[in-house]
């Protein structure tokens, strides 16, 4: 539940209210606003009826529920809009966020040709991955440290930020050390050991949608990250199962603008993923700008033809200029200013 205090509440006032959600079984959290206090009241086996009492508290103005079952990540919690900074990157706020890379780190060679030549396109952060989760155990399962290590010689290079998967608990601390956002993967969304390991880490989070998940339930897993107590959360669409067999996944694109309507966290969109043919990159681009997202996800490879992993879907470098080159005709395009 959310107590909303009037704008003149003392400290006192705020005091009182927070000890007694305490004495109700309920966890109280405050966030201050430049305006007034709010103070939620979270949790599930509290005494509901006492908080709804605190109405009559003095500085308290107006109690209201939270309906939807995700809280810390509903906009009935907070009406602004969350942004989240990586590294002096700002993901939510008017500006698109363009995140570019290899779908897999294959070598330094590969990896240190597509970081300058994305970041020299205006590509505000760096993707690729270093441990891959592939459908098939004989395929290319990423170059692992190795890779991790290429991401961070190529951030300091480049400047870029680094956003790479982190698939098991196991390899949290790791990834941790060397990235700069730790991805969720789509078919990892569920996994709630992971998803608490990682909220307990200090690194903003890209979580996926997972191939199948319903938007409740895609808000439901950033909810674990945001209750573990991580409230840097960026949310990406990157297409579901469908009956649909002409692209790789049917990218939800509606879902993006009903995820911020829902939600206060940043959504972006994958449209490597989400359509599986580098030919509709640019075109679904596009349209994930127009619909309200706060970024993309784009796979790019010098030779997309040589992949190890999703050349398919990858542009080639000059394809990856020429998307960036149409966007800055349409959005505005943060100057990239890393530190
Ligand atoms: C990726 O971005 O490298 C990836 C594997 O994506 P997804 O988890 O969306 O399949
Ligand atoms: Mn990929």
């Amino acid at each position: 539940m959310i107590i909303n205090m009037k704008p003149e509440a003392t400290e006192e006032e705020i005091t009182h209210v927070m000890e007694r959600i305490e004495e109700c079984n309920y966890q109280a959290h405050v966030i201050r606003g430049p305006e007034r206090t709010v103070i939620r009241a979270v949790g599930t086996n509290g005494r509901r009826a006492e908080i709804e009492a605190l109405q009559a508290a003095a500085g308290v103005e107006t109690i209201v529920a939270i309906t939807h079952p995700f809280k810390l990540v509903s906009r009935q919690l907070r009406h602004t809009r969350t942004i989240v900074d990586v590294r002096g990157v700002k993901i939510g706020s008017r500006e698109i966020v363009v995140m570019a890379g290899p779908c897999s780190v294959e070598s330094r060679e590969q990896l240190m040709e597509t970081a300058n030549s994305v970041c020299r396109a205006g590509a505000h952060m760096l993707r690729g991955g270093a441990y891959k989760p592939r459908t098939s155990p004989y395929d290319f399962q990423g170059l692992g440290r190795k890779a991790l290590e290429f991401l961070k010689e190529a951030s300091i290079e480049t400047g870029l930020p680094v956003v790479t998967e982190v698939m098991s608990e196991t390899d949290v601390e790791i990834v941790a050390e060397y990235a700069d956002m730790l991805q969720i993967g789509a078919r990892n969304m569920q996994n709630f050991s992971l998803l608490r390991r990682v909220a307990a880490f200090n690194r903003p989070v890209l979580l996926k949608r997972g191939p199948s998940a319903t938007i409740k339930e895609w808000l439901l897993a950033a909810e674990y990250l945001l209750s573990g107590g991580n409230p840097n959360v960026v949310l990406c669409e990157r297409g579901i199962k469908t009956f649909e067999t002409a692209t790789r996944n049917t990218l939800d694109l509606v879902a993006v603008a009903l995820a911020k309507e829902l939600s206060h966290l940043p959504v972006i969109v994958d449209p490597s993923h989400g359509t599986g043919l580098r030919n509709l990159v640019p075109a679904a681009s596009r349209a994930a700008v127009a619909i309200g997202a706060d970024g993309l996800m784009i796979e790019v490879h010098p030779c997309p033809e040589r992949a190890l992993s999703d050349g398919a879907q990858s542009l080639d470098l000059r394809e990856f200029a020429e998307l960036m080159d149409s966007l800055a005709a349409i959005v505005r395009l943060p100057a990239l200013e890393v530190s």
